[in-house]
């Protein structure tokens, strides 16, 4: 401890923390960790004796010794939202900000107690580069049961992650239980097979011929909403429309163009069975909206208007009638009106519409829409110029789906190749952005397409520790980011995943 002591106030060696603070004193000394005994909080609010509690418990697993030192956690008021103090020395650690601070400020906290048996003196200042911090759990390809999500989301909240969005319909599978239309679980929840290899074979196609499904109902939707906002995350639900809906119109084949019988899906890809755009197929639409909206909070409700493929509508009369109506050119305005009619709809129900970049193909972009881009960063920059609000996902750097490394020594995966390194140099503000435009584009989140990830566990590999480098990446000082110091930080940090259960990719694997 001396040794420390006499060392110069500032180090250029970094805290074990992911995502790095974006601004740490040290202020010399060090303290052993089970001295952190107890927890004073005298914050009369529900949300931070929740969590003082949660630190409680936490110390009592680890304490043990003599001498008693406290956790103080204190509310007090930030420059920046998410911001907080955390100030560890002689006696012992204290905690300031709002709840949604003070909940940072532990996962700082708890990394620091997960590295190892001391703690050094610090006085961490900290906030977030970026509002917007996601990650989108795909659970239609495959379904991931409620405990399992449940912890998935409490790995994202310590790495100080603050969105949670989950794709929760597709081709592949209906997964939200809305008891006013029942088959949507009933018969699209469930496929009789699954796609054996990848969809880019050659040969024909084959299928592991064991049904596959799976649904959350209302009550698990609303455990995971409130486990997810006591951990500071937003559940922003996905209902992807109008295309990739094989799911929804297996169960409802009346809103599908010629009102065409179909299955749930058991390939992968883009399929031309999508909702016809008479008015009796988008009434139906919402009024699974209304069902859908009561279970999310969240002011952003994501409709996908991703890959639609317009083969139907081409020569369907009804699609063909409502371009008369509307005075629509072609099917890509066709495309546009859909969008722009859910768009008001959700805003008639105070909320608004997260779409992906498709909808900035043909503007103008309905009013008040979240651009998430995900065919690079086109189409963020297209939205932020024209003054929307976007949050960039290119695929090129944050699809957690891609390879890892050499395909050869990694489980079959999408393609694509994105190491750690490569989703560490994401910047989610392109440099082509004018400065004038930049404080639209709010952050980024990485993307979990699951055709290629069965089970949790191997959602656990893919995602991590790929995550750890996008939390860093979109909390921490753009000009202080460094993969090599970051890549040191991680190997302290990855023992508490095993000891948590939770697998990832060792970084001692080659790359
Ligand atoms: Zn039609």
């Amino acid at each position: 401890m001396g040794s420390m002591a006499s060392e110069p106030m500032i180090r250029k060696e970094r805290l074990p923390v992911i995502p790095q603070p974006a601004r740490v004193e040290w202020l010399g000394g060090e303290l052993p960790s089970r001295l952190l005994e107890e927890v004073i909080c005298d914050v009369p609010d529900a949300d931070v004796q929740a969590l003082a509690a949660v630190i409680r418990e936490a110390l009592a697993d680890q304490a043990g010794g003599p001498g008693r030192l406290p956790v103080r956690v204190e509310r007090a008021s930030t420059p920046a939202p998410e911001g907080y103090s955390l100030r560890i020395d002689g006696g012992g650690a204290r905690m300031r900000g709002s709840i949604e601070g003070l909940r940072h400020a532990w996962a700082s906290l708890g990394q620091l107690l997960d590295a190892g048996d001391t703690l050094p003196h610090v006085l961490i200042s900290d906030a977030p580069a970026f509002p917007h911090r996601g990650v989108m759990l795909d659970v239609s390809r495959h379904f991931m049961p409620t405990p399992d999500v449940l912890a998935f989301i409490a790995e994202l909240a310590r790495l100080k992650f603050n969105v949670f969005h989950w794709h929760l319909t597709d081709d592949q599978g209906w997964r939200i239980e809305l008891p006013r239309f029942p088959a949507l679980t009933g018969v699209g929840a469930w496929r009789p097979g699954t796609l054996i290899g990848h969809a880019d074979a050659p040969g024909p196609p084959a299928y592991e011929a064991r049904p596959h499904g799976g649904f959350y109902t209302q009550s698990e939707i609303r455990e995971v909403v409130a486990f997810a906002a006591g951990l500071g995350i937003t559940v922003i639900p996905e209902i992807d429309l109008p295309g990739h809906s094989s799911a929804a119109l297996a169960a409802y084949p009346q809103y599908s163009c010629h009102c065409r019988p179909g299955d749930v899906w058991q390939g992968w890809g883009v399929r031309d069975h999508v909702f016809c755009t008479r008015d009796e197929s988008l009434d139906f639409l919402e009024q699974v909206l209304d069902e859908v909206l009561p279970l999310f909070p969240s002011p952003l409700i994501h409709l996908g208007g991703d890959e639609v493929p317009t083969t139907h509508w081409e020569d369907c009369p009804d699609c063909q009638a409502v371009m008369a109506r509307e005075g629509l050119q072609d099917v890509e305005e066709l495309h546009r009106y859909v969008m722009a009619r859910l768009a008001r709809f959700l805003q008639s129900r105070g909320r608004r519409l997260a779409a992906w970049d498709e909808i900035t193909d043909t503007p103008p972009v309905p009013a008040g829409t979240l651009v998430l881009s995900w065919r690079g960063t086109e189409g963020g920059v297209l939205a932020a110029r024209a003054g929307f609000e976007t949050v960039m996902c290119p695929a090129s750097h944050v699809y957690l789906d891609h390879y890892q490394a050499d395909p050869a020594g990694e489980p079959l995966a999408i393609g694509g190749l994105s190491t750690l390194e490569t989703v560490y140099s994401f910047r989610p503000v392109p440099p082509e952005l004018e400065p004038r435009h930049r404080g639209r584009v709010l952050g980024g989140q990485a993307n979990l397409w699951r055709e290629y990830m069965p089970d949790t566990a191997h959602v656990q590999y893919m995602a991590f520790p790929r995550l750890h480098a996008l939390a860093e990446v979109l909390w921490s000082p753009q000009e202080g980011l460094d993969f090599a110091d970051f890549h040191a930080r991680l190997g302290r940090q990855l023992p508490a995943l095993t000891r948590r259960g939770v697998r990832f990719r060792p970084l001692d694997r080659p790359g």
